[in-house]
């Protein structure tokens, strides 16, 4: 399994930086699941200036950003020009407030991600369990990250085309969902939850999700809200890569309150990977 990697430089220079934090947690991990990393330039010289993940099964230099290499992952995320190029997944420590978290080629890595179903892993929260979630499914540990679910609040959040998909993701994990002790979701995508849950036996007139207002009418920038005041752990949105959406912004604002939140939050964008999460979780019962 090879990931990109890059750090934003407040995640890279400080030592409680997200970068530095997952390198040090993770590191004998990263050892037992032969991970190969792939970082952009300043995020290469950083992890081999402070002596980091020397155990991954290979680290590899790509350009600095100034010199294309978040634009060379976009292009390995969608399969690249060979398959020796093709990476699983990006691992991008972003400090919303550093201006290339706004680049087009940033943006253009995320969407390939989610088109391909691959992880795209934005904070330090996000990337130890991911750590967890590959660890568990190879069968070699059990971080308890499940038992946890039962302190935390999830936000459910599906565009148009994938409602149908998220209904069928909470039939699917129906259980390991109702374990969180608290559910929330956008005014459409709720509602749909909600009678998802009643048709299931959940107590008529108890809503299953608490519903926030229609994600173009302000309910993506309410749930952020609750991600920033960390009254929200974990944010599952399947997002519409293929269309045009007239609140953009709201939906980057969205991502941008759970990178600040980078420690406490974690953030699935694809079914892909929410199932990959959803199955680690299962097998830990
Ligand atoms: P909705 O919002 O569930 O109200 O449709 C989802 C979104 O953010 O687009």
């Amino acid at each position: 399994m090879r990931f990109g990697l890059v750090a934003h430089r407040l995640h890279r220079q400080r030592v409680d930086g997200a970068l530095v934090r997952w390198a040090r947690a993770c590191e004998a991990d990263i050892r037992t699941l032969g991970l190969g990393l792939h970082a952009v330039g300043g995020t290469y010289d950083a992890l081999v200036g402070q002596q980091l993940l020397s155990g991954a099964a290979s680290l590899v230099r790509l350009p600095s950003g100034v010199e294309g290499g978040v634009m060379r992952l976009a292009s390995c995320i969608a399969g690249g020009l060979s398959p020796a190029d093709e990476l699983d997944g990006v691992i991008y420590f972003i400090d919303p407030v550093d201006p290339s978290s706004l680049y087009p080629e940033t943006q253009a890595l995320k969407r390939q991600c989610v088109i391909h179903g691959k992880p795209f892993i934005s904070t330090a929260a996000g990337a130890m369990e991911w750590v967890a979630v590959e660890l568990a499914l190879a069968g070699k540990g059990d971080t308890g990250f499940a038992a946890a679910t039962s302190r935390q609040t999830v936000a459910l959040i599906a565009h148009d085309a994938l409602k149908q998909r998220m209904v069928e993701f909470a039939s699917t994990h129906f259980d390991l969902l109702s374990r969180f002790a608290t559910r929330i979701g956008t005014g459409t995508t709720g509602g749909l939850l909600n009678d998802l849950a009643w048709s299931r036996g959940w107590p008529a007139g108890v809503p299953w999700v608490t519903r926030y207002l229609s994600g173009p009418m302000g309910g993506d920038a309410q749930i952020a809200e609750l991600v920033l005041d960390r009254r929200c752990d974990k944010v599952i949105f399947f997002e519409d890569p293929h269309v045009a959406r007239q609140h953009e912004a709201d939906i980057q604002l969205l991502e941008r309150a759970v990178c600040a939140a980078t420690h406490d939050t974690t953030c699935f964008n694809s079914p892909a990977t929410a199932e990959r999460w959803a199955a680690a979780s299962t097998i830990r019962g």
